[in-house]
């Protein structure tokens, strides 16, 4: 079936009176006739309703869609893209292990392998993701994760899946990817045997900027475990109310991301365009290094994508003022277009007193469902209110 009619066909429910959409089951548990019966379903409480921080017919419905989505055997969902990768990642390590991370992964995730687990004596070590060399020169014989995410979301750099999990099943490590950008449309990380995927739901996924979620899929066996353990006892599930939303925006992904995907080729062609544009960071054109990679192992490309230029700082803080469809605000994934800046290199802090320092600008766009034509008009227009036109 294609992924479009996937998400966008039910199969008639008597169960559920033949409702078109699934049910909101707005429950925090669930009761039993007899006693026997309620023994039976504890005792296998991931296979029933009993609870739900366990399971919950509305999350459940969502869960089998991402899996089936995503080509892998289970998900579990989450009340953030952070608590999923938590999850995950704490499902993998102990005490005395190593990570593997790759060095533009997403900050709050570096955050918890880097500073965070240490407190429960994890190691991490980050690596340039572009060079598979780099990757296997940092794995040490307590290495038992590879964490990947892949395109990176600032200056959307990509793995190798396929050579990654190669290395990291030499060494017995375990690879988990975030594979937020391309989404369950894009790319199927399962497929090159990366062992877990995540996914922020709050992007692309919800797609209307109204939910925070996290999804965590992969084999019935490490799903197993991460529900015993790390969903059990961190608790970091997600309402079913959340799960009706996601399941709704669901169904237009295939579509919305078709189109995103042409609008975002042509924004970046565009930049490209521009004499005070210095570079355009977008796995989709043929000028960027991994091109031939990108085409390889994803099926498309999603609109998020980023320039670099030499305009000073003050201005491209004006520069964002100035645009009238590019909203200033993090986060991504939903209708409507934003831009955020990052002066280089990373970590220098987007700071008034800094703002007249020379430096190359980073200037990320998302680009939404409003029409490109609009969204370059909008461009230009800000940059001619800042003194600069296309001649110069
Ligand atoms: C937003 C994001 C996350 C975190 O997801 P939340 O839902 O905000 O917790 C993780 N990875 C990537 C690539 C993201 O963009």
């Amino acid at each position: 079936m294609n992924k479009q009619t996937y998400v966008v066909h039910d199969h008639h429910d008597e169960r559920h009176q033949g409702a078109v959409t699934f049910p909101i089951y707005q429950n925090s548990l669930f009761t039993f006739a007899n006693y026997d019966d309620f023994d039976a379903a504890s005792d296998h409480f991931f296979d029933h309703f009993v609870y739900s921080r366990g399971n919950n017919p509305t999350v459940r419905e969502l869960e089998k869609r991402l899996a089936g989505l995503e080509g892998g055997e289970e998900a579990r969902c989450f009340a953030s893209g952070m608590a999923a990768i938590s999850a995950a990642v704490m499902s993998v390590v102990k005490q005395g292990d190593h990570i593997v991370c790759v060095d533009q992964a997403y900050g709050p995730a570096q955050a918890m392998m880097g500073s965070y687990l240490q407190k429960f004596g994890v190691t991490c070590s980050f690596v340039d993701g572009t060079s598979i060399d780099a990757i296997a020169a940092a794995i040490l014989p307590n290495t038992t994760l590879l964490y990947l995410e892949s395109p990176t979301s600032l200056f959307f750099s990509l793995q190798d899946l396929e050579a990654c999990v190669q290395l990291a099943k030499k060494s017995g490590a375990a690879t988990i990817i975030d594979n937020t950008w391309a989404t369950p449309c894009f790319q199927n990380p399962l497929r090159f045997g990366v062992d877990l995927v995540v996914h922020s739901i709050s992007k692309y996924i919800g797609g209307h900027s109204d939910v925070t979620g996290g999804a965590v899929i992969g084999s019935h066996e490490r799903l197993e475990r991460l529900n015993q353990n790390e969903f059990m006892l961190i608790g970091g599930l997600m309402t079913p109310h959340t799960a009706t939303l996601v399941t709704r925006g669901m169904r237009t992904l295939p579509l919305r991301l078709e189109q995103q995907q042409k609008y975002g080729l042509q924004i970046a062609d565009f930049l490209q365009t521009l004499p005070y544009v210095r570079k355009v960071h977008h796995p989709g054109l043929t000028s960027h290094p991994q091109h031939e990679l990108a085409v390889r192992q994803m099926e498309g490309f999603s609109s998020l994508l980023s320039f670099e230029t030499d305009i000073p700082l003050q201005d491209m803080r004006k520069w964002t003022g100035l645009l009238k469809y590019f909203r200033i605000g993090v986060s991504w994934g939903g209708y409507e277009s934003l831009v955020t800046i990052f002066p280089l290199p990373l970590g220098a802090g987007v700071n008034s007193n800094s703002a007249s320092a020379p430096c190359t600008i980073l200037v990320r766009l998302y680009i939404g469902l409003e029409h490109p034509d609009d969204l370059i008009r909008d461009i230009r227009s800000a940059f001619e209110q800042i003194g600069l036109s296309e001649g110069d």
